[in-house]
């Protein structure tokens, strides 16, 4: 057996135990993270079964693209997103989970080609409390979310499908933990209001046990699957 593999199969017993806490015992959704790892990579982590390969910078996620091209993978972005990338996002992924703003969804929305099913979306929160970090915060995420679900209405190309976040990068288990129940209340409000709500993206390599005792049913591990990133991308900024 291969490192990656043995790692996914140890990620996957993790993930059985850690869902046998959860409450809410949905179903747990692994996106294998594969920013600054090569494409062989992700090759040997598709052969042990894993669909859904998450990317934080454009231009190589479209390289890794072209060369899986034949592989029925479901690709997600994670990065920040400038407007002038929405065209090629809404072409080539299947997921966004950094979106928090509606001048963004809106280029996701009309750029997305119609002959494919709608992009899947999750809007980014803001948990930590920084002002540098990207997303909504968490204090306004009521109104600011009202806002943005309404203008859905007319952009029938996304499919918004939950929301995402990353903590606070801090060794202080009980913020992360307050951040993570923040989050799983936002998520069972939204989903008793709209239909197409089913997903609480959260967790990451360090804490994603964690996250699913606290609800998660997305989590995006990179390290723990793949090692240390071997190629430093445009710098890493979140
Ligand atoms: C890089 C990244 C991950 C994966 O992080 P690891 O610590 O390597 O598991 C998950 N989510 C987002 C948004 C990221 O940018």
């Amino acid at each position: 057996m291969s490192t990656i593999s043995q790692n996914i199969s140890q990620i996957h017993n993790d993930i059985q135990e850690a869902s046998a806490i959860n409450a809410s015992h949905e179903k747990v959704t692994l996106v294998a993270v594969s920013k600054g790892q090569n494409f062989n990579k992700i090759i040997e982590a598709f052969d042990v079964g894993i669909l859904n390969f998450g990317e934080n910078y454009l231009q190589e996620a479209l390289d890794k693209k072209k060369q899986l091209e034949k592989f029925p993978i479901q690709w997600h972005f994670l990065g920040p997103i400038q407007s002038n990338k929405c065209k090629l996002i809404a072409e080539n992924f299947n997921w966004v989970h950094s979106v928090d703003r509606l001048k963004v969804m809106k280029l996701l929305n009309d750029n997305r080609p119609l002959n494919i099913l709608p992009l899947n979306i999750c809007i980014q929160i803001n948990t930590s409390g920084e002002e540098t970090k990207s997303g909504i915060p968490i204090k306004d995420a009521k109104t600011q979310l009202i806002e943005l679900i309404q203008a859905l209405n007319e952009l029938p190309n996304l499919k918004l499908r939950g929301i995402m976040s990353i903590p606070s990068n801090t060794e202080d288990i009980k913020q992360i933990i307050d951040e993570f129940k923040a989050m799983h209340i936002l998520y069972s409000e939204l989903k008793n209001e709209i239909d197409t709500i089913d997903t609480l993206s959260m967790g990451m390599s360090s804490d994603f046990k964690l996250a699913i005792e606290y609800g998660s049913n997305l989590v995006r591990i990179g390290t723990a699957i793949f090692g240390v990133r071997a190629i430093k991308t445009q710098g890493e900024d979140n």
